[in-house]
């Protein structure tokens, strides 16, 4: 039978969390253990450290459906670390059932570089994203019963920016009537539902640093604008103890292990493209405390996570990446030379090269940020050596950093010659530096993004947005970082244009103030919050056997 990530995580031999949290240094006292094999941390039973680790971000070139393997290059890259002898926490972020049973593709790595239990991990882990999913709906439960007992706040319901949200592709949901059938059932008005992923709730619990810093964010989302046009947020609710109730647990980090038995901690799952891509600052910082590295990774291409780890996650938390990882396949080369899915197999060095603009785009990007970056050429079966060399030579010729690596098939083994190279990195002091500053006007902000990390040439905002920018500033909210929500497969806001594209204007059609977790969201092109089902789901090949096993899931 031919191996599958499932299989191979199936025969895999798991250790008790327990030996996991010893190997990594986290007391028992500080372990809430879920089963055998996952377990919650208590982060104020970890003792302090004198020094915090070093940092290397995992990003990638901008994906495409031939799929780059960054989870895969993440897991293997740590165990390639322990297996130097070095001490090392993988810290990812938690999959979300939308594209688990849409797209094929969960979050948990791949081969023989996974994260265990990958079952549990893809499906329901440790019930952190239902808890997201309860209070964001809570909240809107507790909004709607405002209106309908007197709405003693003066809510305009046409102005409620509040929306429900669901763990699930489902664009049915994306525009919804609520209250109807008179009085009784409430007061009438038009809603939608976001996927649980891009909840303002899902990036607060990622970013903030402590319980009291939750309730604080929390208690300063903005739900939607009075009659007068004036801000509601949750403290005019008085729900933020509530929220903060309901989120206590899932805002422990969680701690599982790779196939080799390295300590990952798994938390938070925001996607990069709709929402600020990155795990939890508490995840991230607790791992800081117990491994001299820590291996983390962002969402999708350089473009969208690694931009906002710079800009939004690692600002928050007072730190920057050590050392950057770009990974990329020649799969994934070629389908941004133009080549189709079907025809990957087919040797083709003159797609591979064109290609390599994407690639390039992205190791300027992080050159820009004052990190030398080291290329992952994540190796498939189906690469041949000609098309591998080819990237090499094209290396040597800009004086790029890369690693071929395996661990898809190796492990940590395969990963090693990436391992040196970034450890090298890691021993030289960065040069970092953020392209922007929060002060910046929010249209400076925005075309330093476009110009110098998307490559484009300008950016425009419609006339709607203009209006809310005009608000923003009213309110004095626009000296907060952007959170770009832009396609991830293009550079530009066109999901067709792959490979570098230059001379696009991106058009910013909505900015949506987070206050509590600190951005302003920037919607471009036509990127949706709920995302939708493709014509074959990957759940058309799940199923559980008798005895309780999952059979299909990747
Ligand atoms: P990303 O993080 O970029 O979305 P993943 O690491 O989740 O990608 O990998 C996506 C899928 O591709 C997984 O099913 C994984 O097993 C597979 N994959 C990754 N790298 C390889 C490889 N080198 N060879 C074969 N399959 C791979």
């Amino acid at each position: 039978m031919a191996l599958t990530d499932l299989s191979i995580a199936t025969d895999a031999k798991i250790l008790p969390i327990q030996e996991i949290a010893e190997r990594a240094g986290i007391p028992g006292e500080a372990l809430e253990l879920y089963g055998n094999y996952k377990a919650k941390i208590n982060v104020d039973l970890v003792p302090p450290a004198g020094s915090l680790g070093k940092v290397v971000l995992v990003t990638a070139i901008s994906p495409t459906p031939a799929g780059e393997g960054k989870s895969t290059v993440t897991v293997g890259l740590a165990d390639a670390f322990r297996q130097l002898n070095e001490s090392v926490v993988v810290a990812l972020r938690e999959p979300s059932l939308g594209p688990v049973m849409g797209v094929k593709g969960g979050a948990t790595g791949g081969g023989f570089a996974q994260v265990l239990p990958m079952e549990d991990i893809n499906l329901h882990f440790t019930g952190d994203i239902h808890a997201i999913t309860s209070a964001n709906n809570a909240l809107a439960a507790f909004i709607d019963n405002h209106l309908h007992q007197g709405n003693s706040l003066n809510i305009d319901p046409r102005r409620i920016t509040w929306k429900r949200a669901l763990d699930i592709n489902d664009r049915a949901l994306r525009q919804v009537t609520i209250g109807l059938g008179g009085p009784a059932q409430g007061v009438p008005r038009q809603d939608g539902f976001d996927i649980t992923v891009a909840s303002e709730i899902m990036a607060v619990l990622c970013l903030a640093t402590s319980l009291e810093d939750l309730k604080e964010r929390l208690a300063r989302m903005v739900i939607g604008y009075t009659y007068q046009k004036e801000p509601i947020t949750v403290r005019d609710l008085g729900v933020e103890g509530a929220l903060t109730l309901l989120l206590k647990d899932a805002f422990k980090p969680n701690l599982v292990q790779t196939i080799e038995g390295t300590p990952a901690i798994i938390h938070g799952g925001p996607f990069a493209n709709i929402a600020h891509g990155c795990n939890s600052l508490m995840a991230t910082q607790t791992a800081r405390k117990l491994a001299d590295v820590v291996v983390t990774e962002a969402g999708f291409g350089a473009d969208l996570g690694a931009e906002k780890f710079m800009h939004i996650k690692s600002r928050k938390g007072g730190f920057h990446p050590d050392a950057v990882v770009i990974v990329a396949t020649v799969r994934a080369l070629k389908m941004h030379g133009g080549v189709e899915k079907n025809s990957l197999a087919e040797v083709n060095h003159d797609a591979v090269r064109r290609g390599m603009v994407n690639l390039a785009k992205h190791v300027d990007t992080i050159r820009q940020f004052g990190i030398e970056p080291v290329v992952a050429l994540n190796r498939f079966i189906t690469d041949t050596e000609e098309e591998l060399t080819e990237i090499f030579h094209w290396a040597e010729t800009e004086g790029v950093k890369i690693a071929l690596t395996n661990v898809w098939e190796q492990g940590g083994k395969g990963g090693l010659a990436l391992a040196k190279l970034v450890k090298q990195e890691l021993e030289r002091p960065t040069d970092f530096a953020h392209l922007y500053d929060e002060a910046d006007s929010v249209e400076e902000k925005l075309r330093t993004i476009v110009q110098k990390v998307y490559g484009g040439a300008d950016v425009q905002l419609t006339d709607s947005a203009q209006k809310q920018l005009v608000e923003l500033k009213k309110y004095g909210w626009d000296a907060l970082p952007i959170c770009m929500a832009k396609t991830q497969y293009s550079l530009s806001d066109q999901p067709k244009l792959l490979g570098r594209p230059e001379g696009f204007t991106i058009t910013i059609r909505e900015i949506i103030p987070k206050l509590g977790a600190g951005f302003l969201v920037c919607l471009t092109g036509d990127i949706m919050t709920m995302p939708g089902l493709p014509k074959q789901p990957a759940a058309l090949k799940m199923d559980v056997g008798a005895d309780g096993e999952a059979i299909g899931l990747f």
